[in-house]
Formats: C-alpha cells, sequence, structure tokens
C-alpha cells in the first residue's frame, strides 16, 4: 500500500464519525500524490502527513447564557488550532446550528493551505458552536458571544492565534467578542480580524472574499483566453461572500442574476440589485422573500435550485456541499465554463471531477476565497503599526495577492504535469511552503 493509501486508511479509522472532515483530507491528499510519491521515504520516516492531518490542538468548551425569557441555554464552543508552522493560527468562527468537531476540523484543515496560499505568515485555525444568531435579540447575541469569549480568550493572541468571522459571525458579533476580550485580558490588540473600523477594522475586510473572488475568476478567465466581462453569472448564498461576489461581478462587466439563502432562491434576469440585496440581509436581516416582493424582475423560488439557471459562471457562496454531481450535470448540459468557490469546499468531490472532466474551469475555495483571509493579515499587520491603510490601498494589495494566488497553483500544477488542474496547483503550492517549515522546525 502507498503512503498515501496507508495514511488515509488511518485517518478514516481513526475520524470515522467526521465526514466532512475526510471529504477535506482524502481531496488534499489524493491530489498531493505526485509530490508525496517524489520524497515518499522521508516524508513516511518522518510521519509528515500523519502530523500534517492531526491537529496541534483541539478545544471543546461550554457556552452558557442567558435568553430573553430568563433560561440558561447552553453551546458547544470549539476552537481547532490546526498548524502553526508558518505562522500564528488564523481562521474564522462559526456560528451555525450545523457546527461540530468535524466540520471545524474540515474548516481550519483547509484554512492551513489556503492561509499558506496567501504568501502571508499565518498558520491554520477554525472555531465556532452550534449557537444560532438568527432570530435571536442583539441581547441574546451579546450574552452567547461574551460567554464564548470568556473561555477562548485564554486560548488566543495577536501573536498566538487569531479568529475572525464565518457563517454566522459578522460585525456585529466581532465587535461584542473583541469587547469582552479586551475586559477580561486588558490589552488592546488585534486579537480578531473584520473589526468595525472605528476600533482596529481594515478598509475592504467586508468587501474581501467577494472582491477577490472574482479577481481571482477574472485571472483565471484571462489566462484561459476569456473574460469575465459580458458573463451570466449563478451566485449562490446571499451572506458576506455572495453579497460582495455580486458587487465586484457588477463592477467587471458580468451580470449576476441569482442569490439564495437556507429557504429559497431568487432568479433576476436583470441582474441582481446588490443596493436592495445589502438592505435585506445586512439591515433588515430578513428573508429573501422581501427581495423579491421589491422587486418587479426578480423570482422566488422555495427549496434549492440556483444551479438550474443557465449561466457561464457559476459562483457558490453558502456553504458545503452545495453543488453535488446532479448539479454538475446540470450546469454542463447548460453550457457553464467556469466554477469558482466563494464558499469552503461547496463542491461535492464527484461534481468536481464531473466539472473538471467536462473542461469546465475549476477554482478550488482555497484559492479563490483566500481573499478574506489575506484581507484580515492586513488587518493584522495595519493592527501591529497601529495604522490604517486605505481603501484603494488594501484593494490593490488583495488584487495583486489574488493574481499571484491564481499564478502559484497554475505554476504548480504545470510543474506536476497537471496544468489545468487548479485543485491540484493549489493544494500543491499551499502545502509545498508548510512542508519546509515543518522540516525546518523539527518533529513538532
Ligand atoms: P454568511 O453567514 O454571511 O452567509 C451565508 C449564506 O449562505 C447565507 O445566505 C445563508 O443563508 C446561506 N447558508 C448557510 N448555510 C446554509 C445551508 N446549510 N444551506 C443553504 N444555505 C445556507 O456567511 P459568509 O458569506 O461569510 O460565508 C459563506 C461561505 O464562505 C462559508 O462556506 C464560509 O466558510 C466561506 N468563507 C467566508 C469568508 C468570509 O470572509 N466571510 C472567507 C472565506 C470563506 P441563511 O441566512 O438563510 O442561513
Amino acid at each position: 500500500m502507498s503512503y498515501v493509501d496507508d495514511v488515509l486508511a488511518r485517518v478514516k479509522a481513526k475520524n470515522a464519525s467526521e465526514p466532512e472532515f475526510l471529504q477535506a483530507v482524502d481531496e488534499v491528499l489524493n491530489s498531493l500524490r505526485p509530490v508525496i510519491e517524489a520524497n515518499e521515504e522521508k516524508f513516511k520516516r518522518d510521519a509528515l502527513l500523519e502530523r500534517i492531518t492531526e491537529p496541534e490542538r483541539q478545544l471543546k468548551f461550554r457556552v452558557p447564557w442567558v435568553d430573553d425569557k430568563g433560561q440558561v441555554q447552553v453551546n458547544t464552543g470549539y476552537r481547532v488550532q490546526f498548524n502553526s508552522a508558518i505562522g500564528p493560527y488564523k481562521g474564522g468562527i462559526r456560528l451555525h446550528p450545523s457546527v461540530n468537531i468535524g466540520i471545524i476540523k474540515f474548516l481550519g484543515f483547509e484554512q492551513v493551505f489556503k492561509n499558506s496560499l496567501t504568501g502571508l505568515p499565518i498558520g491554520g485555525g477554525k472555531g465556532g458552536s452550534d449557537f444560532d444568531p438568527k432570530g435571536k435579540s442583539d441581547r441574546e447575541v451579546m450574552a452567547f458571544c461574551q460567554s464564548f469569549m470568556t473561555e477562548l480568550c485564554k486560548h488566543i493572541g495577536a501573536d498566538t492565534d487569531v479568529p475572525a468571522g464565518d457563517i454566522g459571525t459578522g460585525a456585529r458579533e466581532i465587535g461584542y467578542m473583541y469587547g469582552q476580550y479586551k475586559r477580561i485580558r486588558n490589552v488592546y490588540e488585534g486579537v480578531l480580524t473584520g473589526k468595525g473600523l472605528s476600533y482596529g477594522g481594515s478598509l475592504a475586510r467586508t468587501e474581501a472574499t467577494g472582491y477577490g473572488l472574482l479577481y481571482f475568476t477574472e485571472e483565471m478567465l484571462k489566462c484561459n483566453g476569456s473574460d469575465i466581462k459580458g458573463k451570466i453569472c449563478a451566485v449562490s448564498g446571499a451572506g458576506n461572500v455572495a453579497i460582495y461576489a455580486c458587487e465586484k461581478a457588477i463592477q467587471l462587466g458580468a451580470k449576476p442574476v441569482t442569490v439564495s439563502d437556507s429557504t429559497g432562491w431568487i432568479y433576476d434576469p436583470e441582474g441582481i440589485d446588490v443596493a436592495l440585496l445589502k438592505e435585506v440581509k445586512e439591515v433588515k436581516r430578513a428573508r429573501l422573500t422581501e427581495y423579491a416582493a421589491a422587486r418587479p424582475s426578480a423570482q422566488y423560488h422555495e427549496g434549492k435550485g440556483v444551479w438550474t439557471v443557465k449561466c457561464d459562471v457559476a459562483l457558490p457562496c453558502a456553504t458545503q456541499n452545495e453543488l453535488n454531481l446532479d448539479d454538475a450535470k446540470t450546469l454542463v448540459a447548460n453550457g457553464c465554463k467556469c466554477v469558482a468557490e466563494g464558499a469552503n469546499m461547496p463542491t461535492t468531490l464527484e461534481a468536481t471531477k464531473y466539472l473538471q472532466e467536462n473542461g469546465v474551469l475549476f477554482a478550488p475555495g482555497k484559492a479563490s476565497n483566500a481573499g478574506g483571509v489575506a484581507t484580515s493579515a492586513l488587518e493584522m499587520s495595519q493592527n501591529s503599526e497601529r495604522l490604517s491603510w486605505t481603501f484603494e490601498e488594501v484593494d490593490s494589495k488583495l488584487k495583486n495577492i489574488m493574481v499571484n494566488i491564481f499564478h502559484n497553483a497554475d505554476d504548480a500544477a504545470k510543474r506536476y504535469g497537471v496544468a489545468g488542474d487548479y485543485v491540484a496547483g493549489a493544494n500543491i503550492a499551499g502545502f509545498e511552503k508548510v512542508v519546509d517549515a515543518m522540516n525546518a522546525q523539527g518533529i513538532v
């Protein structure tokens, strides 16, 4: 049995109840085969793959808080500090009822390679809780965030572990968590990113993941003889990533025609009205039915369906495994030429394979959505030097980073004889730097 197969079998046996984690490890290790086979003896002796698939530290803790009726609620908090070979742990906090240790481990594992790909000095981590901020009052959200941070603050710090937002964790939640961290630790430092502008946040961080996704897509299309201009885009999600993906797509001359949330989706053949979408989702925190009610050209449908719309470019920006094999077949049949992931692992392994085999340009999230964490790292730099850069400065750095990520992934794929396979290219490029640092630091 090859070293990769041996480690995959052991990871499966050890983490049998964590399907998302196994899926992520499967994808990464399989695509790294050419690199691993070229160094098999050394990697095996050093148990490199065993170490890289085992988090450095996993924290799981009780989060008690009191709801508006005076009832005590108890959630579970997690922080997985996966790999600090190239810098302090960095990765978001997800607040969603579906959160469990397997989800956080999959996200933390992906984050290690994504952060490496940005070229910035950040290790990989992820955290979260099964708390659902939807339908809660601001006071309830504050009570939860304060309780969550009361425990988490013992394990993080500006040079140790710097969490950020993710599903369910936006500016409001980051603000409450930052306030509690500062109160308990009595330090004013860049321990969280995605902060408000009045207390150390970076301009362009809110826009960064969606904008970065489009910068990456633009470069990928350009290097493959095409152009983002004039393309019809199907977008899923209606949160932070989806909103700013739509905004940048429009700025680059493309037309996003769909968005979705967990209850339904919008088809708007006139193109998504981003100002209205922001009003519905960022200000009112309402459902997409309100978008449809305010916009005559929009059709609202219950359930799932954005991938049935005819498009040139698909941008999954909601959650993991939201684009499956049937969806991939529909996209290909409808003439879709490019899928770029805004969410983390939104495309199943079978769907990814099908898209690649059918000539669809496929950008894996760990490369194409890395703009968020890259700009978080820029926020850390600004906090360290106690300066703020202009929007244009941050945005132009973001664009450079995304273009470089594309070329690093593209070059790595070419070096290993899999030109055009950006999944393999991104994994290889991210892996090489982490491995180099791990080797230099001995067996830790
Ligand atoms: P938000 O919470 O702002 O938005 C998430 C969107 O996806 C919402 O519209 C939500 O609908 C929908 N959604 C969430 N879970 C499900 C589900 N199980 N089924 C259907 N729809 C769902 O999150 P973000 O936009 O920040 O994150 C979206 C994705 O992008 C995630 O995979 C995240 O990990 C990834 N990502 C985010 C980054 C960031 O900077 N924010 C950086 C890199 C990756 P509803 O409101 O109804 O729940």
